[in-house]
């Protein structure tokens, strides 16, 4: 491998170790009565201290939500008995770590968090430079249902480039027809989820969007959007939380830049059928022989 390949894997692997430990440490502040602002901006602040960057907000999705969710400014949820998907990403030159996990405060969830986490374990089992994304996809859903469970069919994973933190290719999370054949130095973020018997399998949007990002900067008249603007030039393209913007007239200005076609919108996704969701997420290196998980804690 060429040596300015192995320095951005370099980039990718400590952006990882980060996002691994960062992980952890927000995994024991998920309890009952503990607000979901204050995880947020401890994984947030958690990254920036260890010499990382937040490649995008952190998601805090509970229950049927599936992904997307995460704190307005004065947010003052608390958890519950819920079902949590922590997803965090963190980046280091533009460089991605993108994983999630699932804390079931619930105490009896346990087979469907084992689902998505056991769908990852064996995808990773299979990765490896000439596995296809069809491959992949079928590992999941069958490890999925043969628990029990089923796979969400409109989640997938997705490649990782510089600033993008959704590339090609797609890497879906039941067995599609078509596929892409990965090679060495890929970087994928395989993500499994997984519904109960009431859930559709499907994701639909819901509520109002906390999460931005930029399509293409275009001249606009509006003083506070060609502010705001400016300001979130910063993000590179990366998605961001409104909370992290300044707040006067922060409506409009999002809703100009909304309208104009320079900023999209994440509305939360929540499961169609009001199921429970479940989510594991690693972000991995295809190598020759298999593959390299980068936000695995490492002990
Ligand atoms: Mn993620
Ligand atoms: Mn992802």
């Amino acid at each position: 491998m060429g040596e300015e390949i192995e320095l951005i894997l370099d980039d990718y692997r400590a952006a990882g170790r980060i996002l691994a430990e960062v992980r952890e440490e927000a995994v024991e502040k998920v309890k009952e009565g503990n607000s979901v602002l204050e995880v947020a901006e401890f994984v947030e602040n958690s990254i920036r201290e260890k010499g990382a960057e937040p490649a995008f907000p952190c998601n805090i999705s509970r229950n049927e939500e599936a992904e997307h969710a995460t704190p307005s400014i004065d947010d003052e949820t608390v958890f519950g008995k819920d079902i949590v998907k922590l997803d965090i990403g963190t980046h280091i030159n533009g460089y991605i770590g993108d994983s999630a996990v699932t804390v079931d405060l619930s105490g009896n969830n346990e087979g469907l968090v084992k689902a998505s986490e056991a769908a990852l374990n064996e995808a990773i089992k299979i990765i490896r430079d000439g596995v296809s994304t069809i491959e992949i996809g079928e590992v999941i859903e069958n490890t999925i249902r043969e628990r029990g469970y089923k796979p969400i069919v409109n989640l997938t994973g997705h490649g990782l480039m510089r600033y993008n933190s959704h590339a090609p290719p797609v890497v879906p999370n039941v067995k599609y027809e078509h596929g892409i054949i990965l090679r060495e130095s890929n970087v994928i973020a395989v993500e499994p989820f997984a519904t109960d018997a009431q859930g559709a399998g499907k994701v639909v949007e819901h509520g109002n969007a906390e999460i931005y990002s930029l399509i293409r900067a275009k001249p606009v008249r509006m003083i506070e959007a060609k502010k705001l603007l400016k300001e979130i030039k910063k993000y590179q393209g990366l998605p961001f939380a409104k909370r992290w913007l300044p707040r006067e007239r922060l409506d409009i200005a999002l809703r100009t830049l909304k309208n104009g076609g320079i900023l999209r919108d994440y509305p939360v996704l929540r499961e169609e059928g009001e199921g429970l969701v479940s989510q594991a997420e690693h972000t991995i290196i295809v190598t020759v022989d298999g593959c390299e998980v980068t936000t695995k804690r490492i002990v």
